[in-house]
This record gives C-alpha cells, sequence and structure tokens, in this order.
C-alpha cells in the first residue's frame, strides 16, 4: 500500500471539499493529529492522521519544493 507524503507548510488537496468550495488544506501542525487549514475561509480542523490520510487526495503544493526555488547566496 502505498503511503502518502507529506509535511507541514504543504497544501493539499482533500477529497471532500470544505463547506465554503475550497478544496485545498494547509498543514500547520503534525502530530499524532494533524491540524489543516482551509485555503479558502481560514477555518481550521485537527484530524486524526489517519483519517487526514484517507480524505487526503493529493499534495498540491510541498512546502519543500518551493524552498529548492529559492535563491542561495546574495
Ligand atoms: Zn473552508
Amino acid at each position: 500500500m502505498e503511503r502518502k507524503q507529506f509535511q507541514l507548510g504543504d497544501i493539499v488537496q482533500m477529497k471532500k471539499p470544505h463547506p465554503c468550495g475550497s478544496n485545498e488544506m494547509e498543514v500547520i501542525r503534525m502530530g499524532m493529529d494533524i491540524r489543516i487549514k482551509c485555503v479558502g475561509c481560514k477555518h481550521s480542523v485537527l484530524v486524526p492522521r489517519a483519517k487526514f490520510e484517507k480524505n487526503m487526495k493529493k499534495v498540491l503544493r510541498s512546502a519543500a519544493d518551493s524552498e529548492q526555488t529559492m535563491p542561495t547566496g546574495e
């Protein structure tokens, strides 16, 4: 079974959209439970990791990816 990779600061897409219409969530806290914040209405929710992995569709934007594109030096 494939394990979903995600980390703090990632923007993820959920299978079910939030009532506000947005289905993009930002991971703002990692632990036994995951705290995610809706990109659309800024409402944050705490969900158990297992439930989050089940409801998460994919990572849209990784925090690590954006760090790599940051200019170095200067
Ligand atoms: Zn929302």
